[in-house]
């Protein structure tokens, strides 16, 4: 969880001063799960304010609470993570408002474990006393915050990469992700229809971690999603978000040229609440074309751990992470592969760039069946 943590030495001393005046009211926290609750808010608050001067960090005040109280580290990381956030954006209010600013910019994390919603909220901004705008924490475990704005027509400059922890030129988030990888690829192929045949041909494909039942699961799985892209969706693509222990899974069915996970609470929640390594993407490719460049970009999300495509035709490619798995390493590779092109994916250039990407991928602790 060490990417989750924030940087708050740039805060200024009023910033602390509203924060202490922010005191945590506990409704929000469940009843079931925290037996002494009085305690945990009073450590809680004391952590949140240690956390914004600098003298620990977020992934520590978690860790501290989830042994002080006994909780899953799951459930700690969550509370300690939401709740600065709720102090944070009160805070930042209570600012804004002292000092006569009246609209402030939303600002997520430039990460890839950033939710959908917030994604599309980052760089908007908002008259603070309206109403109507979105409440920040949004959700649980959100990691966004306010940034007030002191004059109209005002933009930041700079901002942090956490995939990097560059600083970079200021992009709001979709075109920071538009620039590492959810490019949409036009060079899927034309459609061929799924058959029988193409159905039962489907072979067991070896997963790293993976016992023979737990393969012979996953090409079911397979099989399962041609049956339901043939008969439900026109041999159109469909892509299953499934937990690695099968315990759980999200289908969604899409077009001819992709599908958008986005539009499925089911999948978006299964993402955002997974941990690293335990979720596998399985999608159909109609044309029959290799993995593009977005399922690249999704294969390097740490929740991922393997995301395949059954071609219409029955045929499986695999990209698995191994436990060297060198995501800093292929990360840079990408951005240098693609700046050779030009530096933005085109229809034009997405399968020299895709290309050349999986031809160097294994040396960066990945698998790749083909
Ligand atoms: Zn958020
Ligand atoms: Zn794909």
């Amino acid at each position: 969880m060490a990417d989750i943590d924030l940087d708050f030495s740039i805060l200024k001393p009023e910033y602390i001063d509203a924060a202490v005046n922010n005191k945590l009211d506990g409704q929000t926290f469940s009843n079931r799960i925290w037996q002494n609750k009085a305690n945990m808010i009073d450590k809680l608050q004391g952590s949140i304010l240690d956390a914004m001067q600098g003298n620990t960090t977020i992934d520590k005040v978690g860790k501290d609470i989830q042994q002080t109280f006994n909780v899953s580290a799951y459930e700690s990381q969550r509370l300690a993570t939401t709740e600065l956030t709720r102090v944070q954006a009160q805070a930042s209010q209570d600012i804004a408002t002292n000092t006569g600013l009246t609209k402030h910019m939303w600002s997520a994390t430039l990460d890839t474990h950033t939710c959908e919603e917030c994604a599309e909220l980052d760089g908007k901004i908002f008259d603070i006393d309206d109403d109507s705008s979105p409440e920040m924490p949004l959700h649980p475990l959100d990691r966004c915050c306010w940034i007030n704005v002191p004059f109209d027509g005002w933009q930041p400059s700079v901002r942090k990469d956490n995939m990097t922890k560059d600083i970079i030129d200021y992009q709001d988030y979709n075109n920071w992700l538009s620039d590492i990888g959810d490019v949409e690829s036009k060079n899927h192929g034309s459609k061929i229809d799924i058959t029988d045949i193409a159905i039962d041909k489907v072979p067991i494909v070896d997963i790293i971690g993976f016992d023979d039942n737990q393969n012979k699961l996953l090409q079911q799985k397979h099989q399962k999603l041609l049956k339901i892209a043939q008969g439900d969706n026109d041999s159109n693509e469909v892509l299953n978000v499934l937990t690695t222990d099968f315990y759980n899974e999200a289908m969604t069915l899409g077009s001819q040229n992709g599908v958008d996970p986005g539009g499925n609470p089911q999948a978006v929640a299964l993402m955002r609440t997974a941990t690293e390594n335990s979720v596998g993407w399985i999608h159909n490719h109609p044309g029959g074309s290799t993995f593009s460049y977005t399922d690249i970009g999704q294969f390097l999300k740490p929740q991922l751990k393997f995301i395949t495509i059954v071609t219409n035709q029955g045929k499986v490619f695999v990209l698995d992470k191994k436990d060297s798995f060198n995501f800093a390493g292929i990360y840079a590779k990408i951005k240098e592969i693609k700046n050779k092109y030009g530096g933005t994916v085109t229809n034009e250039n997405h399968d020299l760039i895709v290309n050349d990407i999986l031809k160097m991928i294994t040396k960066y602790g990945v698998k790749y069946i083909k």
